[in-house]
């Protein structure tokens, strides 16, 4: 049983061993992040997709992802009706409808998960 104010899930130990196999990789950048354990990490990793989803669910009628290009993403802004494009840019996005690095479209494009794979393996974060 786990102590108390805590609860206990079961997962298959294909994907514990998985996600272990990632954690124990990590585990330096983790700890600079304030994660040192393996349950703190999954933690982590949770609240992070929940963020992601919560800001897709509030861009996602109002913004349409175009087209994805190696750096560059197209979005089309159904409140402005224009056509919004993100390009990478001294290794930060900017948007170029805006001529910002911290608009709404920027927020959406890292709530996009494939999108934000690619900015990930670039080393790209979203600031925020
Ligand atoms: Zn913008």
């Amino acid at each position: 049983m786990p102590k108390a104010g805590f609860k206990s899930i079961t997962i298959s130990e294909s994907i514990y061993d998985r996600f272990y196999d990632v954690f124990d990789k990590n585990k330096q950048e983790l700890s600079r992040k304030g994660v040192n354990s393996f349950a703190g990490y999954i933690t982590y990793l949770l609240e992070d997709v929940m963020q992601k989803d919560r800001t897709f669910a509030r861009y996602a009628p109002k913004l349409e992802k175009v087209a994805v290009d190696d750096d560059r993403v197209v979005i089309k802004d159904n409140i402005k009706n224009r056509i919004a494009e993100v390009v990478v840019q001294n290794g930060e996005l900017y948007c170029l409808l805006c001529e910002e690095k911290d608009c709404f479209h920027i927020g959406f494009v890292f709530s996009l998960p494939d999108v934000y794979e690619i900015l990930s393996s670039k080393g790209i974060k979203h600031t925020k």
